[in-house]
């Protein structure tokens, strides 16, 4: 394998001998795409001096080539523009209508051969060679985060950038088991259910919201719900399990995270969760403030063994994934 093999493999990518000037190294990769089997339609040219490229500016720039040959990124100047001489401001300068400009520019490949086949001297870009062979040229919103690595103090922001970008992801599980007592329903997942018993609880005994809040609580290395909400407080008797719920999401959110999907898991024999678990499914992406095709409520019986099988209580098991914001 040759040098430049082992850099494009095993990417579809061919390296092509530059030029001593950009005009001449960009004109030689429009001659080898030319001579390409495969017909080129649309052409990119960008310096990889402007790693940040986004999807979404390739998205616009090709959009703006349905309607024009040439099309590129620039923002508009926002700064007052100077002259200046030495230490001193020696006038003014109209900055309406000014731009900067930014890679990549995006051609219809023809048009862009034809005028760099035309065009003898060295250009400072290929939107000047592009305006030279009177192609008209559309401009598409740049991006201040596709700034250009001149300066030594451009790669700390650059790291700066990389590290905002980097996604922190975190898992979390929770389990909880409440007993059956006297009653006539249960409460799992915020949905009421008619049952021979209820559940034994400080609050309403939600083991199904519960297992979900604590997940969240272990994502966060955060302790469990009983140290948020501590059973021996009274003002917690009864409550709404909803409310430790949200507790758990807003502190989440405090930290930055939303939570990209939840699962949990009821085990007991009876009552049966499936004709509920749609509903269980949306009350709790309600309260998590989540689409509930992120939201998974599902049930299994133990076959009968332990004290879920033999009809005691009900255990519940969730898992939570927690993305940055
Ligand atoms: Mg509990």
């Amino acid at each position: 394998m040759t040098f430049s093999d082992s850099l494009t493999a095993p990417l579809p990518l061919r390296i092509v001998a530059g030029g001593t000037t950009r005009s001449a190294s960009v004109r030689n990769a429009l001659d080898a795409l030319a001579d390409d089997p495969e017909p080129v339609v649309d052409v990119f040219i960008h310096d990889a001096a402007r790693p940040f490229v986004s999807p979404k500016l390739l998205a616009d720039l090709f959009a703006a080539l349905g309607k024009h040959p040439a099309a590129a990124p620039a923002l508009p100047v926002v700064d007052a523009l100077w002259t200046g001489h030495g230490e001193r401001v020696t006038g003014l300068r109209d900055r309406s209508g000014l731009y900067r400009a930014q890679t990549p520019q995006a051609f219809r490949f023809d048009a862009i051969l034809n005028a760099y086949r035309t065009q003898q001297e060295a250009a400072a870009d290929d939107v000047a060679v592009a305006l030279a062979a009177g192609l008209e040229v559309a401009i598409v919103s740049g991006e201040e985060t596709n700034f250009k690595l001149t300066y030594p103090q451009d790669f700390a922001r650059a790291e700066h950038q990389i590290k905002e970008r980097s996604m922190d992801v975190r898992t979390g599980n929770g389990f909880d088991v409440h007993a059956f007592e006297d009653g006539d329903h249960v409460i799992l997942c915020g949905v009421k259910i008619p049952h021979t018993h209820a559940l034994r609880g400080h609050s309403d005994a939600d083991v199904g919201m519960h297992a979900v809040t604590d997940a969240i609580y272990g994502a966060l290395g955060d302790g469990d719900i009983g140290q948020h909400f501590p059973p021996s407080d009274p003002q917690w008797k009864g409550a709404a399990s909803e409310i430790f719920l949200r507790h758990a999401v807003e502190l989440a959110a405090s930290r930055g995270y939303i939570i990209g999907n939840m699962d949990v898991t009821l085990i007991c024999e009876h009552p049966k969760i499936g004709p509920h678990a749609a509903d269980m499914k949306q009350e709790m992406g309600r309260i998590m403030g989540m689409d509930t095709d992120r939201v998974s409520v599902k049930a299994t019986t133990s076959e009968g063994l332990g004290f879920t099988g033999r009809g005691e209580g009900i255990a519940a098991l969730a898992s939570i994934t927690l993305v940055t914001a």
